[in-house]
C-alpha cells in the first residue's frame, strides 16, 4: 500500500511556527522566569505524606475544588469566582475559545507575552496590536481609541508585562474597565514580585478577569497549575469550553499543598526581589548597557551586539539568558531571570568580561588602525 499524504489541516496554521520553549541546555539558566529554588523541604514534606495514601487510580476532580477553595478564601471570593488551569496558558487559551474566535477580537500591548498573540492566531481571532512606546509604557490613549473604535471582545495585559518587567498605572486600568464591556485580562502572572493586584476592583467590574500562576514564585513550573478570578458568570462561560481533567490530581495536591503553606515562599520571594536589585545595579553600572525597571523576577537590558552577548554568555560560561533581540520594539534586548546570589553574581560577572574584553578588542583595532 502507497503511503499517501496527509490531508492539510486547516489554512490559518500555514503561517505558524510551533511554540519555541527554547531548551537550550546551560549550568546556569536565567531564561524562563522560574523560582530558581526548589519548593522548601518542609513544604516537601507535606507533600510526600499526602503523596503515601494518594488515589492515582481515580479521575481528578475537573474544578479542583480544595485548591478552588482555598484560592477563593485567600483572594476574599467564593469558589465560582475561581478557575484553576493547566498553567496560566490554559486559561488564556480558554479565553480565547469563550470569548474570540472567527469574527471576533483581541487587543494586546506588544511587546509582551507571545501566547496571546499564538492563541489569537489558532483560534481565529482577529489581533489588534497597541504598540507600547520605546519606554515600554502602555500608548493609553492609542487603546481607549481602539476598544471605542473596534468593537474588540478581549484585552489583555501582562501586569507587570513580560518580558519588559513594568507595571501599568492602576488609573488607566479602571478607565479601560469602565469604557468597555469586553473581558479584561489583566495577566498578573508576575504577581507576588509585584505585589500589584487588581482584585479590589473586581466587584465593581464585571468584566474583570485576573490571572496568576504557580509556576513563578510557587516554584511549580514543573506541574503546570495557574487559576484565574473573575465574575461567576464569566467562569461558568468558561467551564463549557475547557478540558474537564485538564489539571491532573498529583498537581492539584501538590498546588493546594504549597497554597496552604505559602508562607514558606516568602523568604525566597523577597530573596529574588533583592536579586532582582542586584541584577539591574549591577547592569546598570556596565558601560553601554541600558537596563529597564522591573517590578517581576527578571530584567530586560538592551546593549549593542546583544545576540553575540547571548552566544557568549553560552558558549563561553554556560549562562543561559533569552535572546529578544529580533523581535519587534526589542532590537538588541536581553531579559535574564533572576536566579540564586551565586547565579547572578557568574551572570554579572561574565557580562563584565564579555563587555570588557569587546572594548579592548575594539581599543586595539583603533589604535592599529591609526598606526
Ligand atoms: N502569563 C505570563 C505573562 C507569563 O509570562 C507566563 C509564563 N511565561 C504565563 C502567563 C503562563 O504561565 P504558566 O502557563 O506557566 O502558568
Amino acid at each position: 500500500m502507497t503511503n499517501k499524504p496527509v490531508r492539510a489541516p486547516r489554512q490559518a496554521l500555514d503561517d505558524l511556527v510551533p511554540y519555541d520553549a527554547k531548551d537550550v541546555k546551560a549550568d546556569v539558566v536565567l531564561a524562563s522566569n522560574e523560582n530558581p529554588c526548589n519548593i522548601p523541604s518542609e513544604v516537601r514534606t507535606r507533600i510526600l505524606e499526602r503523596t503515601e495514601l494518594f488515589k492515582f487510580n481515580r479521575y481528578p476532580d475537573p474544578t479542583a475544588g480544595e485548591l478552588r477553595k482555598l484560592i477563593a478564601e485567600a483572594n476574599g471570593l467564593e469558589p465560582e469566582n475561581v478557575l484553576v488551569g493547566n498553567g496560566g496558558d490554559e486559561l488564556i487559551f480558554d479565553l480565547l475559545l469563550a470569548w474570540g474566535g472567527p469574527g471576533r477580537k483581541i487587543l494586546d500591548m506588544p511587546p509582551t507575552f507571545s501566547m496571546y498573540a499564538i492563541d489569537a492566531h489558532v483560534t481565529g481571532t482577529e489581533l489588534l496590536s497597541v504598540p507600547r512606546a520605546p519606554d515600554f509604557a502602555v500608548d493609553q490613549q492609542a487603546v481607549l481609541d481602539q476598544v471605542a473604535d473596534a468593537d474588540v471582545d478581549i484585552v489583555v495585559l501582562s501586569n507587570p508585562n513580560n518580558p519588559t518587567g513594568n507595571l501599568t498605572d492602576e488609573s488607566f486600568l479602571i478607565d479601560l474597565l469602565d469604557a468597555t464591556d469586553a473581558i479584561v485580562l489583566v495577566d498578573e502572572a508576575y504577581f507576588e514580585f509585584s505585589r500589584h493586584t487588581m482584585r479590589p476592583h473586581m466587584s465593581r467590574h464585571s468584566n474583570l478577569v485576573i490571572l496568576r500562576t504557580f509556576s513563578k514564585a510557587f516554584s511549580l513550573a514543573g506541574l503546570r497549575v495557574g487559576y484565574l478570578l473573575g465574575h461567576e458568570d464569566v467562569v461558568r462561560e468558561l467551564m463549557k469550553v475547557r478540558q474537564p481533567y485538564s489539571v491532573d490530581s498529583f498537581s492539584q495536591m501538590v498546588a493546594a499543598t504549597v497554597f496552604r503553606e505559602r508562607a514558606a515562599f516568602e523568604q525566597s520571594i523577597s530573596d529574588i526581589v533583592r536579586g532582582r536589585d542586584q541584577i539591574s545595579d549591577g547592569l546598570s553600572r556596565l558601560e553601554g548597557v541600558t537596563v529597564f525597571p522591573s517590578e517581576a523576577n527578571f530584567v530586560m537590558f538592551r546593549v549593542e551586539h546583544a545576540s553575540a552577548l547571548w552566544r557568549d554568555l553560552l558558549h563561553g560560561h554556560s549562562v543561559l539568558v533569552r535572546d529578544f533581540s529580533r523581535g519587534p520594539g526589542l532590537a538588541d534586548c536581553l531579559r535574564v531571570t533572576v536566579g540564586t546570589p551565586e547565579e547572578n553574581d557568574r551572570f554579572l560577572e561574565a557580562v563584565d568580561g564579555i563587555l570588557s574584553h569587546r572594548m579592548e578588542s575594539a581599543a586595539r583595532t583603533s589604535i592599529e588602525g591609526e598606526g
